[in-house]
């Protein structure tokens, strides 16, 4: 490892002292990438949702933006590739739940105590079921936890608090808490259904605001091939302050399940005195939408043949309830930042062009926010050869809400493309660090992960902060208040110079991993590498 780092350390040197005569003031200079971003967020583009004309709109401008950065179309139809949605909502007003005690039924609110989600119930469902506590309801072979072991899980809903016990590590948590993975050792165990509580330590936004927006429809990859959770009949989001109701005749309390919880403790498994009465009336319709793909191609004969990827989303989640009388959910960080961070690199690689062995594939996916669907759909069906691509630099809502003194990058232990981020930020006197608060489970919250899981070596780079420092609480209080709400627009507050900064770092990863003869590798421990083809 150490003689890695070396060489690392020397080909940063050397490519260091000529970027740095060109330095990171002529590169960027933080107005560019913001007047993208106020054409991205400004309310006649309504929120950008998937599927919407808002978001067709925000296209049409990013690929006027990329041609004019000379890049050459790379989809299936010039820079689109096409892909195809089901979108699902349920209809409260026929729907219920209940918690039924002796046969007697005890109707649940949708809006206080717990609601029917449209991501994990693709179908009307009419059922009464018994409840199981399962802890955290994982199964992690590596780390040799079954927290199912010794349940009998068969025509059952399973509960469980999101999170994971403390000596699993964060990308392995992170992993096995994906919908698809969870459900895999469930279905296997011959559950039916799940009720998950949220975290009380580690809810980004609050019950109040999650449940104002539950009934915004969901979707889905319209190919079969993409159904991670075959088998799953219903999928109920609990509010952990209406949770206690849950466990009433059980012999515990979610307070205690809860303090646990917090601590990243093993928590308790065991059946519960009530069951769930359920009626959930799902409305399903079709819709299309597409991911933006451009190239910038490398020059060297064998290397221009692969690809390092540049990615960000350009959907965001359209049009919600009102908060402080604003609908428009305008996305400026979330992740009209990342949108026009790939728009601005573009064009700073046209306006100061530098020698390019591999090419750069610049991808504005759709769908991020429905679950990661367009960078699904086109790491399944990439519009270049799969075995081409050697790398994914996705940004997503990098938040430059303060000066960039740190940089998080999730990832960064995982592969030797985290290694060479780091070693890069080290160069440009920040300081990287690996996601000070795993419990946020942020590595598989982004589109990165959808090339992790195709074995692409990935990071996701974000302005940091220590633990227990101010910038903490400003950027708590940026989740708390702006994350996914009305607010996350251009009336807020923004370090230009920490963008540009940014932009900077992203720039000289994309060309050292461009120009490095070895592509990169999952490091031989991580539990990522078993997706990497051999
Ligand atoms: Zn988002």
């Amino acid at each position: 490892m150490r003689s890695t780092l070396s060489v690392i350390l020397l080909l940063v040197v050397a490519a260091g002292s000529s970027a740095q005569q060109s330095s990171s003031a002529l590169h960027f200079d933080g107005n560019s990438w913001w007047s993208h971003v106020k054409f991205l967020a400004d309310d006649s583009l309504e929120g950008r949702d998937t599927g919407s004309e808002g978001l067709r709109k925000a296209q049409a401008y990013a690929v006027e933006q990329l041609q004019k950065a000379g890049l050459e179309p790379a989809g299936t139809n010039g820079f689109y590739q096409a892909v195809r949605f089901n979108q699902y909502e349920v209809d409260e007003a026929k729907s219920s739940l209940a918690l039924v005690t002796n046969g007697q039924a005890k109707p649940l609110s949708f809006a206080d105590d717990a609601f029917i989600s449209s991501r994990a119930t693709r179908n009307s469902a009419n059922l009464t079921a018994p409840l199981v506590f399962i802890g955290y309801g994982l199964k992690i072979p590596e780390k040799n936890l079954d927290e199912l072991a010794g349940l009998d899980l068969k025509g059952k809903i399973v509960v469980y608090l999101a999170g994971s016990p403390s000596d699993i590590p964060t990308a392995l948590a992170s992993h096995y808490q994906t919908a698809g993975e969870r459900w895999k050792s469930l279905r296997a165990a011959g559950a039916i259904g799940t009720i998950s509580i949220a975290n009380p330590a580690s809810m980004d936004i609050p019950w109040s605001r999650i449940s104002v927006n539950r009934n915004h429809p969901s979707m889905d990859l319209a190919d079969a091939e993409f159904n991670e959770t075959p088998g799953l009949q219903l999928g109920v989001a609990f509010n952990p302050a209406s949770a206690e109701q849950l466990f009433a005749g059980s012999g515990h309390t979610f307070a205690e399940l809860a303090a646990l919880g917090k601590d990243r403790k093993p928590l308790p498994h065991f059946s519960l005195a009530v069951s769930l009465q359920a009626n959930a009336v799902i409305q399903t319709k079709s819709l299309e939408s597409a991911n933006l793909v451009a190239k910038l191609s490398g020059s060297d004969p064998a290397l221009k043949n692969e690809f390092v990827v540049l990615s960000a989303h350009i959907d965001h989640v359209g049009i919600g309830a009102p908060i402080n009388g604003d609908r428009i959910y305008n996305g400026a960080m979330d992740d009209g930042s990342g949108s026009a961070l790939v728009m601005d690199i573009a064009a700073s690689l046209k306006a100061h062009p530098e020698k390019l062995q591999r090419s750069i594939l610049f991808l504005l996916v759709t769908a991020e926010e429905k679950g990661l669907l367009g960078s699904k759909y086109f790491a399944a069906h990439p519009t270049v050869s799969p075995k081409s691509i050697v790398a994914d630099v996705n940004v997503d809502m990098f938040l430059p809400i303060v000066p960039l003194k740190i940089l998080k990058i999730e990832g960064i232990e995982e592969s030797d493309l985290g290694t060479r981020a780091a070693t890069i930020a080290q160069s440009m006197g920040i300081k990287p660090i690996p996601d000070p608060e795993p419990l946020r489970n942020a590595f598989i919250r982004s589109d990165q992960y959808s090339f992790i899981k195709k074995g692409v070596p990935s990071v996701k780079v974000d302005v940091g902060f220590e633990l227990g420092t101010p910038e903490q609480k400003i950027f708590k209080d940026w989740l708390t208040n702006r994350y996914h709400a009305p607010s996350d627009d251009v009336n807020q507050p923004v370090d230009l110079q920490s963008a540009a900064t940014y932009e900077e770092f992203t720039r000289r990863l994309l060309l050292e991993t461009a120009n490095t003869a070895a592509r990169p590798h999952w490091k031989p421990d991580s539990f990522f590498r078993r997706y990497a083809a051999d």
